[in-house]
């Protein structure tokens, strides 16, 4: 397996933040996955599963936290309208494949950026559909290093939530997709990539949304009320398109970004009451670092 020393984080999430990583392992299957996972367990080392970075904030100074990728755990197969993906799968990438052999019901979800793992860790999802609604089950490495699969009934999926899936490295994921017209799903694919390139800010560097949708608003109409677009701290901004991102528009800093979170945070509570929480993911510099 691939193990690289000092890596720069900032190249390998959507932000393009992040400092040098000491240790990063990149297991080519589900068996060095459960091989090196094992290992940190047994010697009680914490650390951080990488998919895509697409929802991760990486700390600016050196991480000692080893950094487990599943960007080499690609593989896929199909049976009938039944597919299974291993968890460093493109999401993007895994969509387009699947309509274009007819097979639909995620159509919706293209232009995610990030893996499947990452996907189905966060339920992700965008214009009322998600990653979990045509999952049959998720294969993970349990909490106590047993590889497990887990029906989705059983996941606890919610609004960007999985809650059973907290605690476990998820391997791979069993999908039941609907046939359909390839053409069709095709055009609705081609849709919703412009419907997101004209509300996103997609000419920046961002990790999506910065805040869950709180109940009965919308997080980006608060930030945007509360007059907040367009702030900036050092390289980092709130995006003037969408003010649920906050964008690097030059050479931001991890704390660049979370200083913009906590005036978001203040404002909105302040002037609104609402209690904005985090959708994005903190990864902490070393073991002991929270
Ligand atoms: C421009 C842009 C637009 C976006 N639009 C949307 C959107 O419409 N809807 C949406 O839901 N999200 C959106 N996002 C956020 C992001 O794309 C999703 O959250 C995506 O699912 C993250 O996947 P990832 O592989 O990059 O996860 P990462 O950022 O690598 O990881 C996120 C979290 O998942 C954990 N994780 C990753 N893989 C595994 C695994 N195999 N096992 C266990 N834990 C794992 C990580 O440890 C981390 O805690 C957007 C992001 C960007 C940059």
């Amino acid at each position: 397996m691939k193990h690289l020393r000092n890596l720069p984080l900032k190249n390998y999430c959507t932000y393009r933040i992040g400092g040098q990583a000491r240790d990063v392992y990149f297991p080519e299957c589900v068996d060095e996955m459960v091989e090196i996972v094992r290992l940190h367990r047994a010697q009680a080392r914490p650390f951080w599963i990488h998919g895509g970075g697409a929802n991760t904030l990486f700390p600016d100074g050196d991480i000692r936290l080893p950094i487990i990728s599943t960007s080499e755990m690609t593989a896929t197969a199909r049976n009938g309208s039944t597919v299974v993906a291993e968890a460093g799968k493109v999401m993007d990438a895994w969509v387009l494949e699947q309509l274009r052999e007819g097979l639909g019901g995620i159509e919706c979800l293209s232009g995610i950026p990030g893996t499947l793992g990452g996907a189905l860790f966060m339920n992700a999802g965008a214009y009322g559909h998600e990653i979990s609604d045509h999952l049959e089950s998720v294969t993970v490495l349990t909490p106590d290093s047993r590889v497990m699969d887990i029906p989705k009934a059983e996941c606890g999926f919610g609004y960007r939530r999985a809650s059973a899936l907290r605690d476990t490295v998820i391997l791979s994921g069993t999908w039941n997709l609907p046939l359909a017209d390839p053409q069709t799903l095709l055009a609705t694919r081609k849709e919703i990539l412009a419907r997101r390139k004209e509300k996103q800010p997609l000419e920046f560097p961002s990790a999506g949304s910065v805040f869950k949708r709180p109940e009965g608003a919308y997080a980006s109409q608060l930030i945007d009320q509360a007059g907040l677009k367009g702030a900036r701290v050092g390289g980092a901004q709130i995006s003037e398109k969408h003010a649920g991102f906050i964008v690097n528009v030059g050479d931001a800093t991890c704390q660049d970004v979370l200083e913009l979170v906590e005036l978001c945070r203040r404002t909105v509570r302040e002037r609104f009451g609402y209690e904005l929480e985090l959708e994005q993911c903190l990864c902490p510099f070393c073991p002991d670092h929270e």
